[in-house]
């Protein structure tokens, strides 16, 4: 019908807009370097990117919230049980052929030379493996009075506050009554690293939280300014906010009437949100536009970034595109016998945002826009699996920490055992889920990745020069993960959703 023909032309002229940002973005910026704008006039210059960043930012809590509960509540605990089951294989799946194929590229094409600068830094690396870090870790938690010491804090940060008060003789600082437990820990500490365990302990212990509003707040930092500091774990708890309104989502789904007007007032919230995505959508292109423009005007120069380093960064741009390109449609058709493109036509918006924003987190109203109205996806399967899926599913983000830590073991003249390998697949997949969807994480949680096998972090810095570059495109293979993985799962679990269909009367269904 002619409103179709026009909704059809709408949605294209939407998708034309974005890509044509995309470039116009990346000619301005280019166009503009040369004036060598100073740091406040490229913040005035980037004024609309950071708007849209704000503006999504702000959408993304109640987002995840809403949809999470409304999600769970409109699925009996056995539908629901069975597609949380269904999202866990498809994200462990997905992620280990990520690290898979990252580790193979890095060693085919092996971008890393050992350089003599680097050389003098050999003797320094202690090899330790996960296994004996972890042992050692629960050696100490036995044997400290205070274990919970060790979980609320960033090891190196309370261990040098602790042993600056002993020095100075502090002696009823709050921390005296375990100083000989820590100095057995920090003699420990400086031998082998203790950071794999307790960075992974924190993760666990924050998937519970203890103040909503406080878990809130820090997801809602998301911002390019983040300076990702390693060594620290830095305060985003997006986990513990999933977790949370899954469980009241699950609550108020089995409360009968007492639980009604929740349930509707979650619905009516998602709703709500919706509609302001929608609002926010035609604003994306021009905010995208200013988003790479502004990046674009004050990157560091290209000749400063040498050799080793372009090829890292050619390497990890045809592992990302393997994993994008092959892998998860190949996956997608495989599964659904549906044509993937197809699927990605729709998502384009959403692609074209992750790579503006270098934040799944802050796409993810345009995720859930895309799938559901371009794609068609169950409302119940986007909202169950998608926010989950933006804070824990990072195929990119794990593709992409594999590959950099067998990149700075190459600078470093350091050859790893098999065993090593499997170590770093391991924690590259433990860093991919404790990475939060926000710029630059993973390079945070890359320390993790690093000191599991005895690599120095300071490394962290040879590729910090272009991280934020390579970090736009894993944010793009996280997002695309979770969109086809939503796919899927939907196709996996189109029985129970008819079951509940039939059973609910169709009457559950929005639309
Ligand atoms: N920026 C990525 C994301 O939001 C996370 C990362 O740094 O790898 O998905």
């Amino acid at each position: 019908t002619k409103e179709d023909v026009k909704s059809y032309l709408f949605r294209n002229a939407f998708v034309l807009l974005t890509v044509t940002a995309v470039i116009v973005g990346t000619i301005l910026g280019f166009a503009l370097r040369p004036y060598k704008m100073s740091y406040r006039e490229v913040k005035y210059f980037s004024f609309p990117g950071e708007l849209l960043m704000r503006m999504l930012q702000m959408l993304v809590l109640p987002l995840i919230i809403s949809s999470l509960v409304t999600g769970m509540a409109s699925l009996d605990s056995k539908a629901s049980g069975k597609m949380g089951m269904r999202a866990v294989v498809y994200y462990m799946t997905t992620t280990i052929i990520a690290v898979v194929i990252g580790i193979i590229i890095v060693i085919i094409i092996h971008p890393g030379k050992g350089t003599k600068e680097n050389m003098h830094r050999e003797g320094k690396i202690v090899q330790v493996t996960a296994a004996d870090a972890f042992l050692d870790l629960i050696r100490y938690v036995l044997s400290s009075p205070f274990p919970w010491v060790c979980f609320n804090h960033p090891i190196p940060l309370i261990l040098e506050s602790c042993f600056k008060k002993y020095k100075e003789g502090e002696k009823n600082h709050l921390l005296i009554p375990v100083v000989p437990f820590l100095f057995k820990f920090k003699t420990n500490y400086e031998k082998r690293s203790f950071q794999v365990p307790i960075q992974s302990n924190e993760t666990l212990v924050g998937a519970v939280i203890n103040n909503v509003s406080e878990a809130m707040e820090t997801l809602s930092k998301i911002t390019e300014e983040m300076v990702p500091v390693p060594g620290s774990v830095n305060g985003i708890n997006a986990l513990g906010l999933v977790v949370f309104s899954m469980c009241f989502g699950f609550v108020i789904g089995n409360m009968k009437e007492q639980g009604q007007a929740l349930r509707e007032f979650f619905d009516s919230l998602n709703e709500a949100i919706m509609r302001l995505v929608a609002v926010i959508m035609w604003y994306a292109p021009l905010g995208i536009l200013f988003l790479i423009a502004g990046k674009i005007v004050e990157m560091e120069d290209m000749g400063v970034i040498g050799g080793q380093l372009a090829m890292y960064t050619v390497t990890v741009i045809v592992g990302l595109l393997i994993h994008a390109v092959i892998v998860l449609p190949l996956l997608y058709f495989l599964v659904t016998r549906k044509n993937p493109w197809v699927f990605i036509g729709g998502l384009l918006q959403a692609l074209i945002t992750a790579l503006g924003t270098s934040s799944s987190s802050a796409t993810l109203p345009i995720t859930f826009k895309c799938l559901e109205e371009n794609n068609g996806v169950d409302k119940r399967v986007t909202r169950f699996v998608l926010p989950v899926g933006a804070t824990i599913n990072m195929d990119g983000t794990a593709l992409y920490e594999a590959l950099a830590a067998i990149f700075i073991a190459q600078v470093n003249n350091f050859e790893l055992n098999f065993g090593q390998i499997i170590t770093i697949s391991i924690t590259a997949t433990a860093a991919s889920i404790g990475a939060a969807g926000i710029p630059q994480a993973g390079l945070v949680t890359m320390v993790i990745v690093l000191t599991s096998v005895g690599l120095p972090t300071d490394d962290i810095t040879l590729i910090i020069a272009v991280d934020w570059f390579l970090d736009r495109l894993r944010t793009t293979t996280n997002v695309l993960g979770d969109s086809l993985g939503a796919g899927i799962i939907e196709h996996l679990s189109r029985h129970e959703l008819k079951n509940r269909d039939v059973e609910m009367g169709n009457s559950v269904i929005e639309e």
